[in-house]
């Protein structure tokens, strides 16, 4: 095989594997590496992957024998005390349409199963013979002439392309190679996920939580779950396990000197956990960086001459409350980048000036846009106030809503008053609620 490619793609996760479906479709000659040993092996997400981009990669995926695990078909989001979990639950047909909203996925089994699909795309190209997806293969460095990047060096072998695409997930260190990121992350950019997969007999989880023709549920936990370190908690269904976990500011957690698994052994025993775990058992335990989502975090240039960043290497990612998107960003950020490369080997033009349409696609795209829209509600949700004293008051509130005595009951809005003059107050009360209006 001829060593110089149109483009290598460093990382086999959800956003290389992304831009390699579209080079493999546009029949260009690739080379992408994963330093796992298959697509993968080394990911970990919480996860759901949402939207509907994976339709565009593998169109009616739900047809065949998919990498999904369950579609996501109802939602609750709980906020927690000590002893107590108030939930918003949502259950709906509507959900259960394709393109879904989201399907459960475990990374192992899911990046894998679309790098089969990759591959059959590649099987089918004109550059069949020259393009290869190479596993067990870690790039130690960039390989730059004149501040161009021209290739990448694994262990003794050298390989050249005209463009590089950095897929290398959240630990950057090719992305700050390029200079496209500063050598050093502030660590309230990044936190820590710690999740479990606990498998249970597939009947009694579909008894326990109500699920039927493949549908699943998430769950997000805000309060407690965390013990007041930023950050918060989750439950998914998968076929025949749970994925249940936390992500944790990794600042917080250093200032409060507090150990993830610590903590999540803590949410796991809280009552309303205990009772969803029951007869399960721990499969697996993982723990991965993270970013929190902080546009801050996100290179001002996501590309140079001869390189284009994508997915979470580039710190694209949002959770701002409703859901944790960082797979589909990786995945329509793969896209882009590919496309942009393929609209390059069409020009031969590799410049930063070229590749910057990448960025601007990016822009236009509801990765960026929600991003900047949505990052009051980022910073809102890394508040003391979101992440303890909201759910102490609602849990408050909710233990005297539920409860009957054989007294005069209180009316509902003076169980509110007294549940907020406990933990809070009405003017802290009403700044959050407008902050809320604001920002979500
Ligand atoms: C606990 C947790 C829960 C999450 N929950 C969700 C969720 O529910 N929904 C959601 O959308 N997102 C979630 N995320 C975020 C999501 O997992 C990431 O945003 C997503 O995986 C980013 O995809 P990526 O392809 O950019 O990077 P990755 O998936 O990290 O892939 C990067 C790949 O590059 C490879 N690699 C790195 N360096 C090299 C090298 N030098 N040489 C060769 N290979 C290399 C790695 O092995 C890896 O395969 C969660 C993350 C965590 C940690």
């Amino acid at each position: 095989m001829d060593e110089r490619f149109d483009c290598i793609i460093v990382g086999g996760g959800i956003a290389g594997l992304s831009a390699a479906m579209i080079l493999a479709r546009a029949n260009r000659k690739f080379l992408l590496i994963e330093r796992g040993e298959f697509c993968g092996a080394k990911n970990v997400s919480g996860g759901v992957l949402w939207g509907a981009d994976l339709q565009r990669l593998v169109p009616e995926y739900w047809e065949q024998e998919a990498g999904y695990e369950r579609v996501v078909g109802h939602r609750r989001l709980t906020f927690m005390d000590e002893q107590s979990a108030f939930s918003l639950d949502f259950k709906s047909d509507h959900f259960n349409q394709p393109p879904f909203a989201g399907v459960t996925v475990l990374r192992a089994r899911f990046d894998e199963w679309l790098a089969s699909r990759v591959q059959e795309a590649i099987d089918q190209s004109t550059a069949a013979d020259e393009s290869l997806l190479a596993t067990n293969v870690l790039v130690d460095s960039l390989l730059m002439e004149d501040g161009r990047v021209t290739g990448i060096r694994a262990g003794e072998e050298e390989f050249f392309s005209d463009v590089v695409i950095l897929a290398e997930g959240v630990n950057n260190l090719l992305t700050r190679q390029a200079g496209l990121q500063p050598a050093y992350v502030p660590a309230d950019h990044v936190a820590v996920g710690v999740k479990e997969v606990i498998g249970l007999d597939q009947k009694v989880l579909e008894d326990r939580f109500q699920l039927r023709d493949g549908l699943g549920l998430t769950n997000e936990f805000v309060g407690y779950a965390t013990r007041g370190v930023e950050g918060g908690g989750f439950l998914y269904t998968n076929r025949e396990s749970l994925s249940v976990g936390l992500v944790l500011g990794m600042k917080d957690l250093g200032e409060k000197k507090l150990k993830p698994y610590d903590i999540l052994n803590d949410f796991k025993a809280h009552p309303a956990i205990a009772d969803m775990l029951a007869g399960g058992e721990v499969l697996e335990y993982s723990a991965h960086v993270v970013s929190t989502g902080d546009l801050a975090g996100v290179p001002d240039k996501l590309y140079g001459d001869g390189v284009l960043v994508a997915g979470e290497a580039a710190h694209l990612l949002l959770n701002a409350g409703r859901a944790i998107q960082g797979m589909d960003y990786a995945m329509r950020s793969g896209i882009l980048a590919a496309e942009a490369v393929v609209e390059s080997t069409d020009s031969k033009d590799f410049s930063r000036g070229a590749l910057a349409r990448y960025q601007e696609r990016l822009e236009e795209s509801y990765v960026i846009k929600d991003m900047r829209a949505f990052q009051g509600a980022v910073h809102l949700l890394h508040d003391p106030v979101m992440g303890r004293t909201l759910p102490s008051v609602i849990c408050d509130f909710g233990r005297s809503y539920f409860t009957v005595e054989s007294k005069p009951t209180r009316k509902t809005a003076d169980m509110l008053k007294q549940s907020v003059r406990t933990h809070s107050s009405m003017w802290e009360m009403m700044k959050l609620a407008l902050r809320a209006a604001r920002n979500l």
